[in-house]
């Protein structure tokens, strides 16, 4: 029986790009920032690996074994400049998907007994980076953002009773609202230069256009043409976004989750 567990490490660094070579900056990296600030993160990563369960010990891997890796990696950079401090952390440019693609080399076949299947580093809550072991580099960058927004539950395929009884209280003719949250990822191969996989300034401007500033504060039934005739459940919503995206994203969109509220998420892959 292989079994999955996953051990959380925090620490606190500052981080600048200052190894981004200037023409790769300048070319506009996308990387958001449009200088190079010193600032700091409260980094939190997530190591998770796999084992088949020790039919004596009731465990697949000994926790302590994952923190000695893990804490001796990450605790001598707690408190620290990454650049400046460590400059071989990351190959000089500790971006989170560099820092991810990084965590996986130093721990991995050092955990007796345990499979790495995947580390996720975040720098806040708007922006993590998860690397799977792919061999050509390939990180999964997901960028959170909020919007707010009213909607009726109700579908033109079903009759009054219907609605009434499927949707409940969601069927309101007057609407009701949420603070919806949706992630946006996007894969790509690491660049050696820039230490990124996307450009995420460029991926920060197209949701924005397509779906943030449209959606954000409009009754979506009656503001958006896409719900016209289209019950806004978060799965449709999660597939109209999807769509919205997938045309100026191309290739790169892996996956569009709508949170309804903390209790309901709802992803989309597309056609796969
Ligand atoms: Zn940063
Ligand atoms: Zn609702």
């Amino acid at each position: 029986m292989r079994v999955h567990i996953r051990r959380r490490v925090r620490f606190s660094a500052a981080h600048s790009y200052e190894n981004i070579p200037d023409d790769v900056f300048q070319s506009g990296a996308g990387i958001g920032l449009t200088r190079r600030s010193v600032h700091g993160h409260n980094f939190t990563v997530d190591l998770c690996c796999s084992g088949q369960l020790d039919g004596r010990t009731g465990m697949v891997v000994n926790i302590t074994d994952v923190d000695r890796v893990l804490k001796g990696l990450l605790m001598p950079l707690h408190e620290s400049f990454l650049e400046r401090d460590h400059p071989a952390v990351a190959w000089g440019i500790p971006s989170t998907e560099n820092l991810a693609v990084w965590i996986w080399r130093a721990c991995e076949g050092r955990i007796p007994g345990a499979r790495l299947e995947r580390v996720r580093v975040w720098e806040d809550n708007f922006l993590w980076s998860d690397y799977m072991g792919d061999s050509s580099n390939t990180v999964y960058v997901t960028r959170a953002y909020e919007f707010a927004a009213a909607h009726r539950l109700h579908s033109p395929a079903l009759s009054e009773q219907e609605n009434c009884r499927i949707f409940g209280k969601c069927n309101n003719p007057n609407g009701h609202g949420h603070n919806y949250g949706l992630e946006v990822t996007v894969r790509g191969q690491v660049d050696p230069r820039s230490g990124l996989a996307c450009r995420i300034g460029e991926i920060d401007a197209v949701v924005n256009e397509c779906v943030v500033d449209r959606f954000d504060h409009r009754h979506l039934n009656l503001d958006l043409p896409e719900f016209a005739k289209l019950n806004p459940t978060s799965e449709n919503i999660a597939v109209v976004i999807w769509n919205l995206l997938r045309p100026r994203l191309g290739d790169q969109l892996h996956r569009v989750c709508v949170r309804e509220t903390e209790r309901n998420y709802f992803e989309y892959y597309g056609e796969e």
